[in-house]
């Protein structure tokens, strides 16, 4: 049945063990005020905007909508390497929205009170970073790279503690699921071995059910996220994009990106870019983030062992068999895609080299990563300087080399190349207009603009700059 704004939900989460869930009761806060509304993605999901926009208490955690059973989910991960039991501290997962295509999609309220799994936590959300969250992972969509996708972000009418007093906020995160690397950890190391069945059953009847035909579907369940997980983290690297937090609890079974703390798009080309103020390894640096995606994907593997072979010795040579084609799997997404951001559409032997003398330039003349293939998409010249001019030449002989036309080549660069991207200084001053002052509209116009980074529209011109060349080293913060 349909209810009010359209809410279809199911609850598949709570037919697993009950050690993977915990259920939860609203946390009510003082007075929801609706800041913004995802129209496009309400209508997606079903839910009438209009509507949706009323139901103020239930997008704060107030009430819950019909057909909720609401829960927080348990999970532990590997936060910078340190194994820790975690579990969902400050949300609360209403249930799996059932579209009118017919997807499920979980609800969930991010920043809606205490849980069981909270620890020293409040369990509650600044308006700041939810607004953030907000923008890059619209931002993130309209890449065309998977992502969960924010619909809403609610006023508490309260304020929330951290260095000082902030506004509160929740926000209403939709995602494919939420399962994690995290959730097999802690059904692995915590728990009874037969509810890594379970939880892996239930993975595979979620994201992968073919793999049910395949003579080992536990094996195919690994191969899979294996392989979403190599294709997600090269579309990253394809855009700039660093995560800043690649813990096994924030790596998703689905392939989708989630959970936007301190992430950020690189400006110029330099693979040890860090944005993170906690990352003071470099741990999850831009050119760390394929290498740490498949040390992820090695405790996912890890976990797996108890049902990838009745015999557990076979069964790590299984998972270690599998795991040696991580490398491949990643670096020929990479590379595929690096082809399209220079417009190769047939294969020469040397066309790696090319992409890495390319870079090499990119990294010596601290080249802004996404305005140098924009550039070469637009015919301008990105880079000054004679060393560049002969990379030029040799790409020009290599594009003639080819059947295609300078017109096929072009299109191409331009789905493969965004004009825009989320500029660190530009999502700021979206955050501060809003925050501040309670101005929305510069927050509106650039989520305008990153709906299709690939348009090339005139509209877009303005946010195409990097930051000011005088503007510092840019820092952020864990999500508070
Ligand atoms: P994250 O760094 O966002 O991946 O979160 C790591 C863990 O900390 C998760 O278990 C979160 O639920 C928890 N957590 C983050 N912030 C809070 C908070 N304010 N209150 C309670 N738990 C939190
Ligand atoms: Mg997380
Ligand atoms: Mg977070």
């Amino acid at each position: 049945q349909r209810t009010k704004a359209g809410w279809k939900l199911e609850q598949s989460y709570t037919k697993l063990p009950d050690i993977f869930f915990s259920k939860m009761e609203p946390n009510p806060v003082a007075s929801p005020e609706l800041f913004i509304l995802n129209e496009p993605l309400a209508e997606e999901l079903g839910l009438d905007p209009e509507v949706l926009a009323d139901e103020e208490e239930i997008l704060a955690g107030n009430e819950v909508p019909e057909g909720s059973e609401p829960i927080a989910q348990a999970y532990a991960g590997h936060q910078f390497g340190q194994f820790t039991m975690l579990g969902d501290g400050r949300a609360l997962l209403f249930g799996e929205q059932i579209t009118p295509a017919g997807e499920r999609k979980d609800i969930q309220l991010k920043g809606s009170g205490r849980t069981k799994f909270s620890r020293g936590g409040d369990g509650r959300a600044a308006l700041g970073p939810m607004l953030r969250e907000y923008i890059i992972s619209e931002a993130m969509h309209g890449l065309g790279i998977p992502t969960s996708r924010s619909l809403a972000v609610t006023l508490t009418g309260e304020t929330v503690r951290r260095e000082r007093l902030l506004t509160g906020a929740v926000m209403t995160r939709v995602a494919s699921s939420h399962l994690r690397v995290g959730t097999f950890e802690y059904a692995v190391r915590l728990t009874e071995a037969e509810n890594v069945k379970a939880l892996a059953d239930y993975a595979i009847k979620r994201h992968y059910s073919h793999v049910l035909e395949t003579e080992n579907p536990y094996l195919a369940l690994l191969q899979e996220v294996m392989k979403k997980q190599a294709e997600l983290i090269a579309q990253w690297q394809l855009v700039g994009f660093i995560h800043g937090v690649m813990n096994t609890d924030n790596m998703t079974i689905s392939g989708e990106s989630i959970d936007y703390g301190p992430c950020a798009f690189m400006n110029h080309y330099d693979p040890s870019t860090v944005f993170s103020s906690i990352d003071v390894q470099g741990r999850y640096a831009y050119g760390n983030q394929p290498h740490i995606g498949g040390w992820n994907l090695a405790r996912f593997a890890e976990s797996l062992v108890p049902v990838l072979h009745e015999d557990q010795e076979k069964a790590i040579e299984l998972a270690q068999n599998q795991m040696n084609q991580y490398k491949d799997l990643y670096f020929n997404a990479w590379h595929s895609g690096m082809r399209k951001k220079i417009g190769l559409l047939s294969e020469e032997a040397d066309d790696e080299k090319l992409i890495e003398q390319l870079l090499n330039l990119m990294h010596q003349n601290k080249a802004d990563f996404t305005n140098t293939f924009r550039k070469l998409t637009l015919g301008e010249v990105p880079i000054a300087g004679e060393e560049f001019a002969d990379w030029l030449e040799r790409w020009n002989e290599r594009l003639a080399r080819q059947e295609a036309s300078p017109e096929e080549v072009r299109d191409v660069m331009k789905q493969h190349n965004p004009n825009v991207i989320p500029r660190n200084h530009r999502v700021e001053e979206a955050i501060a207009a809003a925050v501040e002052r309670e101005d929305l509209s510069v927050m509106n116009r650039l989520l305008d603009v990153l709906r299709d980074p690939y348009a090339y529209s005139e509209d877009q011109t303005p946010y195409c700059s990097g930051p000011d060349p005088d503007a510092g080293p840019y820092r952020t913060f864990c999500g508070t």
